[in-house]
C-alpha cells in the first residue's frame, strides 16, 4: 500500500477524479491531514442488527441478509428512477427501495450478502425499507457504513458521508505520523484521549462513550488554543512600555462630590479597576461591560480626568457623528470646571468648547497638546492626526476597535496608550473568557437608582389596534416612537447544513454574499412597506421618518439629528439604530417581527428607550402571532447578562457579534456554552504560560499555534 504522508494532496488517494476532487475542495478539504481534522458532525448508531421479522414501521433498523432480486424500475409520472430488490434472512424477506441510484445494480445483485440500514415504512404498495444505506458483507471485513456506530458527515451535493467515509478511513493510515503536541500531564489531567487514539475515536467509534471522549479532546484543543493565542497577546502587550496616569484622590473626590448623583457600587469599582491599571506603566486593555443606561460614559470621564490631569492627552472614538457629537456634550458638562480643552472632531465639524474653528488649527492643536480630551469619530485616526502625548483611547461600542486602530495610533507616539473599550452589548462569560481572553474586563452590573422600569408587553394580533392607539397618545401628548422591522434571514443556511446524501449542502460559490446582499434588499422593502403601511393607513396624522442600511451616512446622521430634535414623531428602521443613541423623549419601542432576533438584540432596541424622565414601553409583534418562550424571557428579565446567558443557551454563540467570521472550529464553538469546560482550557494554558511563557519545551505545541494563528480572526 501506498504510504500517505499528512500533506499528501486528496487528488493521490485511490480513485478519484477531477469531478470528486472540485468537491472536497469545496469542503475545504485539500490533504490528507484535512480529511483527518473532517469531523463527523453526528453519529447513526446502527449496532443492533434486526431480524427481517421483527423490522417495526417507521423504524430506522439495520438487517442482514441475501439479495434475492433486484431491478431498475422506471416511473413515468414523476420522473424518477427506482431501484428495487428482495432481501431475505432466515426470519423473513422484504423488500428495499432505493431512488434515483439505478447504478446499484451494477455493485449489489443476487447472490450478494449485504448488509442495510434504513426507516422501515409502510407504502400504498406494502411495506419497505427506503433509502438505506448499505454494504456488501465479505466475510472478516470491517463495516464501515452500516454496522456499530456510523459517522455523518457534513456533506456537500454529490460528496456525501458514504464518500467521505471511504476516503477517512484510507486517510487514518497516515495517522500514526500526527504527533501529540498537548503536554500529557495535561491529558492526564482533564483526563483526555491522545491525538492518534482520539482521531480514530471521533470518526470510527466503537460505542458512544469513545466518540464523546474523542469529540471532547479535539473541544479541548481548540480552545486552549484559542486560551493560549490570546493569553498570549495579552503578555506580549504587557512587555510594552505606557505612560504613568498618577491616581490623585482629591481630584477623584472633587469630580464625584460635583456629580448631581452618587455613583453605584459597579461604577466605583470599574473606576478603581482602570485607575489602577493605568497607574502602571503598561498598557491598560480593558473592557467595560454595561447594559445601556449603567453610566459608562461617567467611568470614561474619570479615566480621562485623571490622564489629562497627569498631563497627557486622550482619544476618544465613537462609531457615529450623534454619538461623537453627544459625548462630546456630555463630557464637557462633567469635567465642567477642571480647566480642560476638549475638541470634537468628525468628518463635517471641528469644534472646540462651542466654537467652531478650522480644521487645520484643530490639528495644531492636537498636535502641540493644547488639547487634553479629543472625541470624534474614525477621522480622528486618520493619518494627519498627530498627538503630542496620547496616553488613553477610549472607545465606544466597538467591540475589537482595539487591536488595530490602536496600532495606527501607536505609530505616532513613543509610548503605548492605555485602552478602555467600552460596550453596551451583553457578552456572555465563556466568551469574555475566550474570544475576548486578552481583555480584562470591568462590569457594570448594577443600574443607577431610580431608573424606571419599561413596560415591556407582547401583543397579540387582536390587540395591535389598540397598540397603535397607545401609540397616538403617547406622540399627542409630546413623545416620540421607534419602530424596528423584522430582520429577514437568509433562506439558505451556510455550511455544514446537515444533510448526509447528495442532495442539499452548500450552493455555488459566493452564494452567500449573494444572499447577503439580497437581504439588506429585502430590509429595505420591507422597511419602505411598514413606512408605507404607516404614513397612509395608520397614523397619517403624524411625521414619521425611515432609516435603512442603503441611505447613505450622511442623510442618516441627518434624519437621526431631526428626530433628535423632535422633528419626526416616528422613526422607522432597521436594526441599524441598535448603537448608543440617546433620545430621552421616545418613550415607545415598537418591534415588529421580534420573534426573529436574538435576546440580546431585543434587550439592545429596548435599551432606546426609559432614557428621560417618562415611562416607557416596549411593544413586541411576532411575526406568527405565537409568542416563544424567549420573547417571554425577555418580558420577565431586564438585565443584559441574564440574557445573554439564556440566549447564548438557547440560540448557541454563533450570533453574537464576531463569532461567525471569527474561524472559531465547530466543535471549540459548541463548547462555548460550557462555562465549566471553557474554565478549564484557561486555567490549564494560564499555568502552561506561568511555567514556560514562550513554550520553548514545547516545540509541538508551538508550531500548532502558530498554524492556529493564521485561521483565526478575532474582530
Ligand atoms: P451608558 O452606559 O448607556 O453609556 P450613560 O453613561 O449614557 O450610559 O448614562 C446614562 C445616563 O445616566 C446619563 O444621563 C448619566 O448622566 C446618568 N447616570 C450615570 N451614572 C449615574 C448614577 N450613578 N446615578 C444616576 N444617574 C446616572
Ligand atoms: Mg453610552
Amino acid at each position: 500500500m501506498i504510504k500517505y504522508t499528512l500533506d499528501t494532496p486528496i487528488g493521490k488517494l485511490s480513485r478519484i477524479n477531477e469531478r470528486y476532487l472540485k468537491k472536497f475542495h469545496k469542503l475545504g478539504l485539500t490533504t490528507v491531514r484535512d480529511l483527518l481534522y473532517h469531523f463527523p458532525h453526528r453519529y447513526d448508531d446502527y449496532s443492533k442488527i434486526v431480524p427481517i421479522n421483527a423490522l417495526k414501521f417507521d423504524e430506522v433498523a439495520t438487517i442482514q441478509g441475501l439479495v434475492q432480486k433486484i431491478d431498475n424500475i422506471r416511473t413515468f409520472k414523476r420522473r424518477m428512477s427506482l431501484t428495487e430488490a428482495i432481501i431475505s434472512d432466515n426470519t423473513g424477506s422484504v423488500k428495499v427501495i432505493w431512488f434515483n441510484q439505478p447504478y446499484l445494480i451494477k455493485n449489489i445483485f443476487p447472490g450478494k450478502s449485504i448488509s442495510l440500514s434504513g426507516k422501515y415504512l409502510l407504502g400504498p404498495k406494502g411495506p419497505y425499507i427506503s433509502n438505506p444505506s448499505y454494504e456488501l458483507l465479505i466475510i472478516g471485513k470491517f463495516m464501515t457504513h452500516t454496522a456499530g456506530i456510523i459517522p455523518v458527515y457534513p456533506a456537500t451535493i454529490g460528496l456525501g458521508s458514504r464518500f467521505l467515509r471511504y476516503y477517512i478511513k484510507l486517510a487514518l493510515i497516515a495517522s500514526d505520523q500526527i504527533k501529540e503536541f498537548i503536554p500529557y500531564d495535561i491529558l492526564r489531567k482533564q483526563k483526555l484521549p491522545e491525538i492518534k487514539t482520539a482521531l480514530i475515536n471521533i470518526h470510527f467509534p466503537k460505542n458512544m462513550k469513545f466518540a464523546e471522549e474523542a469529540k471532547k479532546r479535539f473541544a479541548f484543543e481548540e480552545l486552549f488554543l484559542l486560551q493560549l493565542f490570546v493569553l498570549k497577546q495579552k503578555i506580549s502587550l504587557q512587555k510594552e512600555i505606557a505612560f504613568k496616569v498618577v491616581f490623585d484622590k482629591n481630584l477623584i473626590q472633587k469630580f464625584v462630590n460635583k456629580l448631581p448623583f452618587r455613583l453605584t457600587n459597579a461604577q466605583r469599582k470599574s473606576a478603581w479597576e482602570i485607575i489602577r491599571d493605568m497607574e502602571k506603566n503598561k498598557p491598560m486593555n480593558r473592557l467595560l461591560q454595561g447594559d445601556v443606561g449603567s453610566g459608562k460614559t461617567v467611568v470614561a470621564a474619570m479615566a480621562a480626568l485623571e490622564t489629562a490631569k497627569t498631563g497627557f492627552q486622550i482619544a476618544f472614538l465613537a462609531p457615529t457623528e450623534i454619538l461623537a457629537q453627544q459625548h462630546f456634550k456630555e463630557i464637557n458638562k462633567l469635567l465642567n470646571g477642571f480647566n480642560l480643552h476638549i475638541g470634537l472632531l468628525t468628518s463635517a465639524e471641528n469644534k472646540v468648547e462651542d466654537e467652531t474653528i478650522k480644521r487645520n488649527d484643530f490639528i495644531e492643536k492636537v498636535k502641540n497638546g493644547k488639547l487634553n480630551i479629543v472625541i470624534g469619530t474614525h477621522a480622528l485616526i486618520q493619518k494627519n492626526i498627530k498627538f503630542k502625548n496620547l496616553a488613553l483611547v477610549i472607545v465606544d461600542e466597538q467591540h475589537r476597535f482595539g487591536v488595530e486602530q490602536r496600532a495606527m495610533l501607536l505609530g505616532r507616539s513613543k509610548q503605548i496608550p492605555h485602552l478602555l473599550s467600552m460596550t453596551a452589548t451583553p457578552i456572555p462569560r465563556t466568551l469574555t473568557l475566550t474570544i475576548y481572553g486578552d481583555l480584562d474586563i470591568s462590569l457594570l452590573d448594577e443600574m443607577p437608582e431610580g431608573r424606571q422600569k419599561i413596560i415591556t408587553k407582547i401583543v397579540p394580533p387582536e390587540q395591535r389596534k389598540q397598540a397603535y392607539e397607545f401609540i397616538r397618545r403617547e406622540v399627542k401628548n409630546g413623545r416620540q416612537v421607534f419602530v424596528i422591522c423584522p430582520r429577514i434571514e437568509a433562506s439558505t443556511s451556510p455550511s455544514t447544513t446537515p444533510l448526509d446524501s447528495t442532495r442539499g449542502g452548500l450552493g455555488a460559490d459566493g452564494q452567500l454574499e449573494i444572499d447577503h446582499r439580497k437581504l439588506i434588499w429585502s430590509e429595505v422593502k420591507a422597511v419602505k412597506e411598514e413606512y408605507e403601511k404607516l404614513t397612509m393607513d395608520i397614523f397619517p396624522d403624524l411625521k414619521i421618518s425611515m432609516l435603512h442600511g442603503k441611505i447613505k451616512a450622511k442623510e442618516k446622521e441627518k434624519i437621526m439629528t431631526d428626530f433628535k430634535d423632535k422633528k419626526t414623531d416616528v422613526l422607522v428602521s432597521t436594526s441599524v439604530i441598535e448603537v448608543g443613541i440617546d433620545i430621552p423623549n421616545t418613550t415607545v419601542m415598537m418591534i415588529e417581527g421580534a420573534d426573529r432576533f436574538g435576546l440580546a438584540q431585543l434587550h439592545q432596541f429596548r435599551g432606546r428607550v426609559g432614557r428621560g424622565k417618562h415611562q416607557s414601553y416596549c411593544f413586541l409583534f411576532s411575526t406568527s402571532g405565537e409568542t416563544t418562550h424567549r420573547l417571554r424571557a425577555l418580558v420577565k428579565c431586564d438585565n443584559g447578562f441574564e440574557l445573554a446567558e439564556k440566549d447564548l443557551e438557547i440560540r448557541g454563540p454563533g450570533q453574537f457579534y464576531g463569532i461567525k467570521q471569527s474561524g472559531i472550529p465547530d466543535l471549540a464553538m459548541n463548547s462555548l456554552k460550557d462555562l465549566i469546560f471553557v474554565k478549564s482550557t484557561r486555567q490549564e494554558a494560564v499555568e502552561l504560560l506561568k511555567k514556560d511563557p514562550e513554550l520553548l519545551k514545547y516545540p509541538l505545541l508551538s508550531e500548532k499555534l502558530s498554524q492556529f494563528k493564521k485561521t483565526i480572526h478575532l474582530e
